[in-house]
């Protein structure tokens, strides 16, 4: 299918109108490799930026199976329902792999899907540059300036997924299963220390006392951690998305996160060193990109690299060699 080709002016007014149709064309945009379409998403995010109204992004991981979609499903639903409307991206680092995708499928989240308050979009893993989140930060802009309040970003919790999506939200929301050990669930205790909250998840019949008991489990193992930046204590809650219990407290305690991190000053203050530290990042990317891909490294590369090998170069002088050759190059 071809895209139809939309102006500049065309996917900012679209956007800022809150017009979903254009929202996705101009996500699309932002996705797309193609030289052209990445002039003109730059455009277009320097556009938006004055558009972009402040939202609350959170991020939820959790294993496969531990009720993410339904848990953001009754947590949408909820929001909606108070007039609140949100966002969901979906990052899913299996599907680059696999070429099939665990949370790409719309049918996970039927009412919100649905909902006209609600926007639910995967997104596409990073590809060549970058990790998987590579996109979803420019993504979450482009919800922000379509009016969208809250943005969640979902991802599967099986690996470095979870700490770029930590740095590209505001709160951060571990799922866990009751009466799983933190190995069966992937979970690495450097995920928990990223947590500002963790939400034992399918609360309910049998499963309502194991799930107490995780609570106070976790809770405990929570004083052994060093206290959070933010200075907020970290909760940890139980819920049921099925039976839509314990929803609204989560959606209190991120409004109370909210309320005392941006009183203190941390909220504002963790948003500038992201959006800094994600400028830093594009420069290493590019600048990478440049170096690997300058012509007369290319040939010389592997020859270098077989004698850092073979240890008949030392690692230090192979990446002199290549610097020098880089720089002498780019004299020229
Ligand atoms: P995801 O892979 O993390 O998105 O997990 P899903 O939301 O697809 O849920 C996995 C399974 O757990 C599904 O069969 C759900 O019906 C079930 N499940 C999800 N939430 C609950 C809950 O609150 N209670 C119970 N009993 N089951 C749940």
């Amino acid at each position: 299918m071809t895209r139809r080709r939309l102006s500049l002016s065309d996917y900012v007014n679209g956007v800022t109108a809150g017009d979903r149709f254009v929202l996705s064309q101009a996500i699309t945009l932002v996705e797309s490799r193609h030289p052209d379409d990445q002039v003109l998403a730059s455009q277009l995010q320097q556009a938006l930026l004055p558009a972009s109204r402040s939202s609350f992004r959170v991020g939820i991981t959790g294993v496969p199976g531990v009720g993410k979609s339904t848990f953001i499903e009754s947590f949408g639903t909820h929001l909606n329902q108070r007039g609140r409307s949100l966002a969901v991206l979906t990052v899913d680092p299996s599907s680059e792999r696999s070429g099939g995708s665990i949370l790409g499928d719309k049918t996970r989240m039927p009412t919100l899907s649905q909902s006209a308050l609600a926007y639910v979009r995967p997104s596409a893993t990073g590809g060549a540059l970058g990790g998987v989140a590579y996109k979803t930060r420019e993504i979450i802009l482009l919800c922000e300036a379509a009016g969208y309040e809250v943005v969640v970003v979902e991802t599967v919790g099986v690996g470095q997924s979870e700490t770029e999506v930590y740095q590209i939200t505001d709160f951060f929301l571990l799922l866990m299963l009751a009466g799983a050990g933190d190995e069966l669930q992937g979970i690495k205790k450097g995920v928990m220390e990223l947590a500002d909250a963790l939400l034992i998840t399918k609360a309910d019949g049998d499963n309502r006392v194991a799930a107490q008991r995780a609570q106070r489990e976790y809770q405990n193992a929570l004083h052994l951690f060093r206290p959070p930046d933010s200075r907020v204590p970290v909760e940890v809650l139980t819920c049921s998305a099925q039976q839509k219990e314990g929803v609204e407290a989560v959606w209190e305690m991120m409004l109370n996160y909210r309320r005392r991190t941006q009183a203190s000053g941390y909220f504002q203050q963790k948003r500038e060193e992201q959006n800094l530290r994600w400028m830093h990042r594009l420069l290493r990317d590019y600048l990478q990109h440049r170096f690997w891909h300058y012509p007369p490294l290319v040939s010389i590369r592997t020859e270098i690299e077989q004698q850092v090998k073979a240890g008949t170069l030392t690692a230090q002088q192979g990446a002199k060699w290549l610097i020098d050759s880089y720089e002498r190059g780019e004299k020229l």
